[in-house]
């Protein structure tokens, strides 16, 4: 695999998805084995700023030759690992499918910019990591909260 990432994954992506899928026959299945990697672009989840998480996995997946355009089964529940993923496209195979729901199963749910990111004022909003604002002495002591008040 050498591919763009499939639309319908919520996410942009830095790099094309890369890597590599044997399919196996089982008889009910076929069973899709191998691993993949690419680059997510994600939000900072403390103060929002986009930045690039790379992401590798190996997988095995039980897939079944239905088309994937069909109703029936291009709604089959994410969570539901029953429903084997569909790899048809016509006469095709196509593993779009495969590689949109496994890339939605892991994309990462919780990063930061990095590790010591100080994230947005939970009042005005300022990025904490350019400077202090001037709410941040409310927050070191609430209990100056009541005082603020008067002075206004
Ligand atoms: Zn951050
Ligand atoms: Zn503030």
């Amino acid at each position: 695999m050498d591919a763009s990432a499939p639309a319908g994954t919520g996410v942009e992506f830095a790099d094309k998805v890369k890597g590599q899928a044997s399919l196996r026959t089982t008889g009910d299945f076929i069973v899709a084995r191998g691993s993949m990697r690419t680059v997510v672009v994600a939000q900072c989840s403390r103060c929002l700023v986009k930045h690039q998480v790379p992401i590798e996995f190996d997988f095995c997946e039980d897939c079944s030759l239905a088309q994937i355009d069909e109703p029936i089964s291009y709604s089959a529940e994410l969570n539901d690992e029953s429903v084997p993923i569909p790899i048809l496209d016509h006469q095709m195979v196509d593993l779009s499918e495969l590689v949109r729901q496994l890339l939605i199963v892991h994309l990462p749910s919780h990063t930061l910019c990095k590790p010591d990111c100080k994230g947005l004022c939970s009042h005005c909003g300022t990025d904490l990591n350019e400077g202090a604002c001037e709410c941040e002495v409310d927050e070191i002591d609430p209990r100056l909260a009541p005082l603020r008040k008067l002075l206004k």
